[in-house]
């Protein structure tokens, strides 16, 4: 698999942009590819002001910012993307059928060396990497959001996944800055299984009327040191993405992770988080 120079990113939403930072920040050659020029233009607005950012606080020089963004190109041609990349990280929407369909277009446009990375924060990979003629060349490779922010990388070793596919993934997160751990393919790995079934219960007990969402994120920040409370949390992924995470460990690992009614409602309602400006919260 050799040493990487450059990465292609595919698809450029809430972790796709933070991924391209990471990445050209990182001194990786990098193309961010997005079906939609508005998102590409939007995420390339958001990755100027994370190293505009880090240069205010003295992360990072002013040239050092400059150099980083230079190493980063915006295309909504995938080909282009591809062509002699090193490593491919896809952050495509949580869906299988597009996960799919854009590993048999990897194979055809990048280099049959290249390593390719899925983020998928709770699908199969084993069952990803089966759509392409190598699965050897794939692994998990998933970030948390913001990106910028997170320091952990988990690196999830599918079925096939080859001994050194998963030392180019490690090489890539620590030279991204990043600490990493290793797990076998399971649903939802080690962090989004019991994130989702923290998220899960929070949302359980405001349907029951058991206390506010001010109160609930009040009581796991203070009175669990969580960081976070898991509403402000869900707001930040995206309740979409958290109600398909559910869906998928309640079909693959049981009863316990079915989906509560009221975050599947507010998903109708078109209350996805912050992205739209209203979730649990109004921003
Ligand atoms: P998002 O909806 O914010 O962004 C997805 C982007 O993909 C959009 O810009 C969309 O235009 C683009 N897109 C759609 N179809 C495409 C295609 N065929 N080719 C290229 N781009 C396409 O989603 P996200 O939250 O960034 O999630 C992306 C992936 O990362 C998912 O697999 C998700 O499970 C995973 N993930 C999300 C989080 C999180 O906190 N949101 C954390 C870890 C992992």
């Amino acid at each position: 698999m050799g040493h990487v120079r450059t990465i292609a990113v595919l698809g450029a939403g809430t972790m796709g942009h933070g991924i391209a930072h990471a990445s050209a920040a990182s001194g990786f050659d990098t193309r961010l590819f997005d079906i939609s020029e508005t998102q590409l233009a939007k995420a390339h607005g958001q990755i100027e002001a994370v190293f505009k950012k880090a240069v205010e606080l003295g992360k990072a020089t002013a040239a050092e910012a400059d150099a980083g963004l230079a190493r980063l190109s915006t295309t909504t041609d995938l080909a282009r993307a591809l062509e002699g990349c090193d490593l491919v990280i896809e952050a495509v929407p949580e869906r299988i059928d597009l996960k799919l369909s854009l590993m048999a277009e990897i194979d055809r446009l990048a280099p049959a060396s290249a390593t390719i990375a899925t983020n998928t924060s709770a699908l199969s990979i084993t069952e990803i990497a089966g759509s392409s003629a190598n699965p050897s060349r794939v692994a998990g490779m998933h970030f948390f959001n913001p990106v910028h922010k997170m320091k952990l990388i988990e690196i999830v070793r599918a079925a096939d996944s080859s001994p050194a596919t998963l030392e180019t993934i490690e090489a890539v997160s620590r030279a991204m800055g990043k600490e990493t751990v290793l797990v076998k393919e399971s649903p939802g790995f080690i962090t989004s299984r019991v994130n989702a079934t923290i998220g899960n219960e929070a949302f359980y007990m405001l349907m029951e009327g058991v206390a506010s969402p001010r109160d609930i994120d009040k009581a796991l920040k203070l009175g669990l040191n969580h960081p976070m409370g898991p509403f402000e949390l869900v707001d930040l992924v995206g309740l979409d993405t958290r109600l398909s995470i559910l869906e998928y460990l309640h079909k693959s690992l049981g009863e316990k992770y079915r989906p509560c009614p009221l975050l599947a409602d507010y998903v109708k309602q078109g209350r996805l988080g912050k992205k739209v400006g209203r979730g649990v919260y109004e921003y």
